[in-house]
């Protein structure tokens, strides 16, 4: 069977027969914008049973119900990469949570720094766009975006057989391998416009677990620096190899 091109995040369990009801945007989406009918088909994931084919059994302009025929691909998690992040202006955090989600990110921790410009996150509206993100590029996993936190209560609370890569922008220049880095579960960290401040700088200098990395000569964004990192990570020590 083709896999159907309209994609869904649900909440709802998936399974063989396994009939799931929509919520009034997702019924909105269906069957006033994409204008689905019963009998139409979609693929449905919640993150935990794979991709499945389903149809639409009942089309209505609030509600609706689709009913699972056929798994289209397993549960596929991504490797075991946080991305640490200062969020920045509205759209670029959004944009950061998106591509995390694309490049293949297993949670999403926002972080205050000391130069962290925003006090506040929507975690609501980020999570929602790791939801569309992972609808868009056909994945079935939806990293987590947690809470934000103080970068300093992080820290203390770190279990250190998690490494951190941190992207230090003092140290821009030649690009690093990361080759002979051990394999296992890792975080990248990215700070905001203003960078890291010195006191940050010489807390992540003293802790074992703590690598910092160049990302090349030039100081990126903090966008762009947290898909440079990610791509770095994952063509050396994740699922792009
Ligand atoms: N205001 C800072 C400065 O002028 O040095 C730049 C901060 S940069 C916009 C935001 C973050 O991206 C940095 O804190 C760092 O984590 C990362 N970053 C940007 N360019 C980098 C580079 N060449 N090497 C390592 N990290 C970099």
């Amino acid at each position: 069977m083709e896999r159907a091109k309209i994609r869904l995040c649900v909440e709802h369990p998936l399974g063989a027969g396994q009939a799931v009801p929509l919520d009034p945007d997702q019924a909105n989406y269906l069957f006033a914008v994409m204008r689905l009918g019963v009998g139409a088909r979609v693929a449905l994931f919640n993150g935990r049973d794979g991709e499945w084919t389903a149809e639409v059994a009942e089309a209505h302009k609030k509600r609706g119900i689709l009913v699972c025929i056929e798994q289209a691909a397993p549960q596929l998690a991504p490797p075991d990469l946080w991305l640490i992040f200062a969020p920045i202006k509205k759209e670029r955090t959004d944009f950061i949570v998106e591509k995390a989600t694309e490049l293949g990110c297993a949670k999403v921790l926002p972080v205050q720094t000391e130069f962290t410009n925003s006090a506040r996150i929507r975690k609501d509206r980020l999570q929602a766009h790791a939801r569309e993100a992972a609808e868009q590029c056909l994945g079935t996993f939806v990293p987590p975006v947690e809470d934000l936190q103080p970068l300093a209560k992080l820290l203390a609370g770190w279990d250190p057989a998690r490494r951190i890569l941190w992207a230090d922008e003092a140290l821009a220049g030649p690009a690093e391998t990361l080759a002979g880095l051990p394999p296992g579960p890792w975080a990248i960290l990215i700070g905001p416009e203003g960078g890291f401040s010195e006191p940050e700088r010489e807390k992540l200098r003293g802790l074992d677990f703590v690598t910092p990395v160049s990302l090349g000569p030039r100081i990126l964004r903090a966008d762009t620096a947290v898909c440079a990192a990610i791509t770095l990570w994952q063509s050396t020590l994740g699922d792009w190899r």
